[in-house]
């Protein structure tokens, strides 16, 4: 049954056909997914999209109304959840308030009732790992938030589980300290070598930390694939959409020379585009490009797509600046430069007359 010749090969989570139904309301349906050991894996969708349910159904929480979960090389449904190799760490980290952090670490060893210095041990390197050592004998309202939430990761992974789940694990804090942790989860979870399956409605979240993510939508999975794979060949307009900035532009696709050509607005030059998929002449697609891949000048560039409009407004980030860029035709365009590099543009500004325009491999030509 089993498709897994080489055991070696086999993933740690098999998803065969699950579904998950809530009376008649299917929150998942019918999903296949494999992760492998030593991942760290994000599930990522918009509120209500069923990653919760997933990441429940994996802990035992949750029954599996069809299809099966294996974890390695094992049937899980029916296991219950104490007797599965997985934690799960939840947002509120729900740490022990009258325990001190090192008891609170040590809370899952000593009612497997594990030897004394066995605990010590395993509670000592768990503390290094997180780094808590000065705050071992805190109590959780004495410390942080950041290290509570480290106490937390602490206490999952002292049980050495085979399997981390993360809800939502950044969620409480604020924007630096959630950057921060990101990159000590990452560093934690591959120095423990255990796989982790995060749960985010965080598109930035999951780029930063996930080796893959899943993206989500109603029960289903749009696309599977590395963070760069998922941001520069999205598999659909809305896994383009939902990750990152984007143009979009509603066009209709023929075959033109080694490339397409993708007739958009009326009284506008077509686009020049290049794809490995194939189009019939005339199909309807989507063209998105993303920001910072148009480029604005304010003469015209020697190349096909170079569209004519007026900078109607520049949002100054810091880093980078976006401007808003309407076309003859009234449609919009957003270009993005790095303000390190926009010196030699420094004379673009509002109400100027400018070219926008990209190559044309720099966008993606998307079916429907
Ligand atoms: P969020 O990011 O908001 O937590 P999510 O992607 O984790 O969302 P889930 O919590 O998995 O979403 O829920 C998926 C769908 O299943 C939602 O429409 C939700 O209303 C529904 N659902 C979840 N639990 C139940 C339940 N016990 N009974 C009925 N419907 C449920």
């Amino acid at each position: 049954f089993a498709p897994w010749d080489d055991p070696d090969e086999r993933p740690l989570i098999e998803f065969r056909g699950v579904s998950k139904r809530f009376g008649d309301f299917t929150a998942i349906d019918d999903l296949t997914l494999n992760i492998f050991e030593r991942e760290f894996f994000a599930l990522l969708g918009p509120s209500g999209c069923g990653k919760t349910t997933m990441m429940r159904m994996l802990a035992g929480f949750e029954s599996v109304t069809e299809g099966h979960i294996w974890l390695g090389g094992q049937d899980i449904i029916d296991i219950p959840p104490n007797k599965r190799p997985v934690n799960m760490m939840f947002q509120n980290y729900a740490l022990f308030p009258h325990l001190s952090i090192w008891e609170n670490i040590a809370f899952g060893l000593k009612r497997e009732g594990r030897p004394k210095d066995e605990i010590a041990a395993r509670v000592d390197e768990m503390l290094r790992l997180t780094r808590l050592g000065r705050f071992a004998k805190r109590k959780p309202h004495q410390i942080s938030g950041g290290q509570r939430q480290r106490v937390a990761l602490a206490r999952s992974l002292a049980k050495a589980p085979k399997l981390l789940l993360l809800d939502e694990p950044l969620g409480a804090l604020d924007r630096k300290l959630r950057e921060e942790t990101q990159f000590e989860l990452m560093d934690i979870q591959e120095k423990t070598g255990t796989t982790f399956v995060i749960v985010t409605h965080d598109q930035e979240e999951a780029m930063t930390v996930a080796s893959r993510i899943a993206v989500m939508d109603e029960g289903r999975l749009v696309q599977v694939a590395t963070p760069d794979v998922i941001y520069e060949a999205p598999a659909s307009v809305y896994v383009a959409d939902f990750i990152g900035d984007v143009n979009i532009v509603e066009g209709r696709a023929t075959p033109e020379g080694a490339g397409l050509r993708i007739d958009w607005a009326e009284g506008q030059a077509p686009i020049a585009a290049r794809s490995d998929s194939a189009f019939a002449r005339g199909q309807s697609c989507h063209f998105a490009i993303r920001p910072e891949k148009v480029t604005i000048d304010t003469e015209r560039p020697d190349r096909p797509n170079a569209f004519r409009g007026k900078v109607i407004d520049i949002a100054y980030l810091g880093n980078i600046s976006t401007y808003h860029v309407e076309l003859a035709g009234g449609q919009m365009i957003k270009a993005q430069m790095v303000n390190a590099r926009r010196l030699a543009n420094r004379q673009i500004t509002w109400d100027d007359e400018v070219w926008v325009g990209f190559t044309e491999t720099a966008g993606v030509v998307l079916e429907g």
